[in-house]
């Protein structure tokens, strides 16, 4: 037998991580590196935060799971919180992002069938996407790479160009219940919305009673310096999906939705046996006192700029590799002009922690609590190792 136990589908790197602190992780030899990927914009308080440690340790001693055939009052505080807190009415927990993409994609279905236009199913979404892994999100995206030999994929999604609002509007007939879109695409290469796309669809929306469905699992809880990234735009979605940072690395997701949009989600229409358990909504409730905290997203936006800022100067030095910066707050992407993968391992090897992304670009997601400090290092680092990178012949 040569399948490993543990089912090989990563690609893993060496890096053993088994403990971590603040924005470091360390290894299973003691060695120490910079996380400047928070497990893919996850640990958006870094490593082993103490308030958030400590509410796991608490509930975990009280109570970690009871079925949802039971009244929750940990679901009722933390989901009154985020709807406080956003365009929310209402929110059902589930335990990752592609399990939110898949509420939100029913929940904007059902919206169309409560309302008497059962054939509304058509979701309009768009190229380089990536929702999740499971039949329905992998449909969704519509990339080859995630659907190969999985086939049949679902119907009832179309793909159009993103940032396109001319492709997305031809998309639109009489099937189509909604958009389902990234804010800001994350594995497609942190490629953010112009806002006249972004408005642009709200408008369509509004002007054929369709669905905008809006997935922030990766740009949402905090990451771009607001709560959710569809802010910075000034509109607001009917339903959005929100996971990663939401438990701050304790499993968790969350379908978001107004009243109206979660007109079809009644009684028995949507479940989870875990979605929704007593410890992680501790966790929940443990990011959000952080995040909501006076001045927690001034400090997301002031080191976002200082990090591009930092970034933005060195990429001067290195002009061979790099061509800029792109994002928003902590969510940025550097832009190489030869392929991000074989720098990824590169950087690893001397203590630096990132991701690559499509369209050549280096993911750089750092802990929202980092300091001016962490950003000199990473730049510092990012600089030396850029010196002696040579592009691997293709
Ligand atoms: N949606 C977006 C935008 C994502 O970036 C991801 C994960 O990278 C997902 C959905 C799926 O989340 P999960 O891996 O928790 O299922």
């Amino acid at each position: 037998m040569t399948i490993t136990p543990l089912m090989p589908v990563y690609p893993r790197s060496p890096v053993r991580p088994v403990r971590g602190e603040g924005a470091y992780l360390i290894g299973e030899q003691g060695e120490r590196y910079l996380d400047f990927a928070s497990g893919i914009a996850v640990n958006l308080l870094g490593h082993s935060h103490p308030h958030l440690t400590k509410a796991i340790q608490d509930q975990a001693a009280k109570l970690v799971h009871v079925s949802n055939m039971y009244g929750s009052p940990q679901g009722e505080h933390l989901a009154q919180r985020i709807c406080d807190n956003s365009f929310a009415d209402t929110v059902f927990f589930t335990n990752s992002g592609a399990e939110a993409v898949e509420c939100a994609i029913k929940t904007a279905r059902r919206y169309h069938f409560a309302n008497g236009a059962p054939e509304r199913k058509k979701l309009i979404t768009f190229a380089s996407a990536f929702h999740g892994r499971t039949m329905a999100t992998i449909s969704a995206a519509g990339s080859e790479k995630m659907t190969s030999g999985f086939e049949p994929v679902l119907p009832g999604f179309e793909t159009v160009e993103f940032d396109n609002l001319d492709a997305a509007a031809a998309a639109v007939d009489a099937q189509t219940a909604g958009f389902l879109v990234e804010p800001i695409q994350g594995e497609g290469g942190i490629r953010p919305s112009s806002p006249e796309f972004l408005q642009g669809l709200r408008k369509l929306a509004d002007e054929h009673g369709l669905m905008l469905v809006l997935d922030e699992v990766q740009c949402g809880y905090g990451r771009t310096g607001a709560f959710f990234a569809h802010e910075h735009y000034g509109i607001e979605p009917d339903i959005l999906a929100s996971a990663k940072g939401i438990g701050g690395g304790f499993p968790l997701g969350a379908c978001l939705a107004t009243e109206k949009a979660a007109a079809g989600m009644v009684v028995g229409t949507h479940g989870s046996t875990c979605g929704g358990g007593p410890l992680a909504m501790a966790a929940g409730e443990a990011v959000l006192d952080v995040i909501l905290e006076d001045g927690f997203f001034d400090h997301v936006k002031a080191m976002g700029d200082r990090l591009r800022q930092a970034l933005e100067q060195m990429i001067p030095n290195h002009d061979h590799l790099f061509e800029g910066v792109q994002g928003m707050g902590l969510m940025l992407g550097i832009k190489m002009k030869v392929d991000s993968k074989p720098l990824v391992p590169f950087l690893r090897e001397r203590g630096l922690l990132t991701v690559a992304a499509a369209n050549n670009v280096l993911r750089v997601l750092p802990p929202l609590n980092i300091e001016e400090s962490h950003i000199t290092e990473f730049v510092e680092r990012l600089s030396s190792a850029a010196r002696e990178f040579e592009v691997p012949a293709s």
